[in-house]
């Protein structure tokens, strides 16, 4: 970690020397004089194994001999990605005041174990100003424990770029979120500052000068997501709108050294412009798995360029049904998936009801009360052994091919996440009942969706079940019940057998 640090510091200071024939009014100088006394070193270790939070830590795998085994089955595609991802990172404003707090949160998860973590602010120099390493060995980690170290209320005037990195135990790392700010009287981010660690001068992006105020705005955007699954499309929007004539607009996915990999460029000539226009030309779903970088840029007509948006992201591999079969748990925009696409390890079990879920359906539970309803668990955690048992005795009465309609097999039971619960009656009885009514018309707004509905049988693979509810967290809750899509089409997954 301190090696790459170095090579970006390295590698920013040649760009600076390029640059320096004064165009480049950032007060680097400044920051990194008065940052002395604040500076948290960041040798100063701590072990975070039991420092992970409860809630957390039902939500992911224990056995770590079964993923440290899986991991070397898993194919080279898979390898080339970074399995660590951040949920929740706190959103720091592009902007903020002379020493305003602000506090960091977000949940860490990996598929392999991470052995280090850096959460910490730099200058555009690649230096750490304030922030915390912690070392240790764990598969997720809650940074609201780091919080404390990360001093934004230390911060001088300037530019600054909020980093989480995490190096995994076969030793790759990777930069789960890199957030631009500035502090203060500086307000426009220099706009020749290269994130990556591999600038190259062949980068499609030309030095610009800071002294003018931007002049292009861009709003309505979509934005990309930390992890596009390989194949995935993904459909780029946004309003740029400038003062002058806008000369010219590139959108475009570039590898992390620069090159431009799939985009368009345009010279629309007004004063406003809809990126959507080059939406058919930007391939999301031709990129291959690994780090991108997707890039808005716009020119007047002298030629300066600004960057209106930029947004680091991975293309990770499609699980394909044959790996499916022995992966470890699968999580998917910070999502634990279980359908029939995407099972549990034999011994996932976080032992219940997580207690987040637990919490979430009390609350629900109270409200219904006070509307008259009562509502109550019907079936909560199942295990592994408890849904093959289950799942053997429906075949044996049904069939295999009518019992796969309505019962999940061991594995592909979403009640073995403790994140499912079926409310009051499992049966076709329950629907339509006041009871029902008020779990559809309410559940969300518990972080609960119904898992399974009427309609969407081909897509969720199950029959209606107005009694399966899944728990989400309010915040993912909400957009899938605004979004009127199922799990599976919102995360764009399919939910099939291999066989
Ligand atoms: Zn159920």
């Amino acid at each position: 970690m301190e090696n790459k640090m170095k090579k970006i510091a390295a590698v920013m200071t040649a760009v600076l020397a390029v640059t320096a024939s004064g165009m480049f009014t950032c007060p680097l100088t400044a920051v990194t004089a008065s940052a002395e006394n604040r500076i948290v070193v960041s040798d100063e270790e701590e072990e975070y194994v039991g420092d992970v939070d409860d809630d957390f830590e039902d939500e992911i795998d224990e056995d770590e001999d079964e993923i440290e085994d899986e991991d070397e089955d898993e194919d080279e595609e898979e390898e080339k990605d970074f399995p660590v991802r951040v949920d929740g990172v706190t959103v720091i404003p592009s902007h903020i005041a002379l020493r305003s707090p602000v506090t960091v949160k977000g949940k860490v998860t990996s598929d392999v174990k991470i052995t280090e973590l850096t959460a910490g602010v730099y200058d555009t120099s690649g230096k750490l100003i304030t922030g915390k390493t912690v070392k240790g060995s764990a598969y997720g980690f809650d940074l609201k424990n780091i919080d404390k170290y990360i001093l934004f209320d230390s911060l001088k005037d300037g530019a600054y770029i909020f980093r989480v990195t995490a190096v995994t135990a076969d030793g790759n790392s990777g930069v789960l979120t890199s957030q631009k700010f500035t502090v203060g009287s500086v307000k426009t981010f220099p706009s020749d500052y290269d994130d990556t660690d591999d600038y190259t001068e062949d980068d499609d992006i030309e030095s610009d000068d800071d002294d003018s105020e931007s002049i292009f705005d861009i709003s309505d955007e979509t934005i990309v997501p930390e992890k596009l699954q390989k194949g995935k499309c993904f459909s780029v929007k946004g309003i740029i709108t400038s003062s002058e004539k806008i000369y010219t607009v590139t959108v475009g996915v570039y590898k992390t050294n620069g090159k431009l990999v799939t985009g368009r460029t345009v010279h629309p000539n007004t004063k406003r412009y809809d990126i959507h226009e080059v939406d058919k030309y930007i391939l999301f779903d031709k990129l291959a798995t690994g780090e991108y970088v997707y890039r808005v840029t716009a020119a007047g007509e002298d030629g300066d360029t600004e960057v209106l948006t930029e947004k680091n992201f991975t293309v990770t591999a499609s699980v394909s049904k044959s790996t499916a079969k022995s992966a470890s748990p699968t999580y998917i925009d910070g999502i634990l998936v279980v359908n029939k696409s995407y099972p549990l390890p034999e011994d996932y079990n976080p032992g219940g009801l997580t207690s987040e879920t637990q919490k979430a359906f009390d609350k629900m539970a109270d409200a219904a009360k006070n509307d008259g309803i009562k509502l109550a668990i019907c079936s909560g955690f199942r295990s592994y052994s408890y849904q093959k048992q289950l799942y053997e005795r429906y075949v044996a009465e049904n069939g295999q091919k009518e019992a796969d309609t309505f019962s999940a097999r061991p594995g592909h039971s979403e009640h073995q996440t403790g994140l499912a619960i079926d409310v009051n009656n499992a049966s076709s009885s329950f629907d339509g009942t006041p009871e029902a009514k008020w779990l559809e018309q309410n559940c969300y707004n518990y972080g609960f969706i119904i898992r399974y509905p009427k309609g969407k049988e081909d897509i969720t693979g199950y029959r209606y079940e107005s009694w399966h509810i899944r728990y989400l967290g309010t915040e993912k809750s909400v957009e899938l019940q605004k979004s009127g899509l199922t799990l599976e089409e919102y995360l764009g997954i399919d939910s099939v057998y291999a066989e």
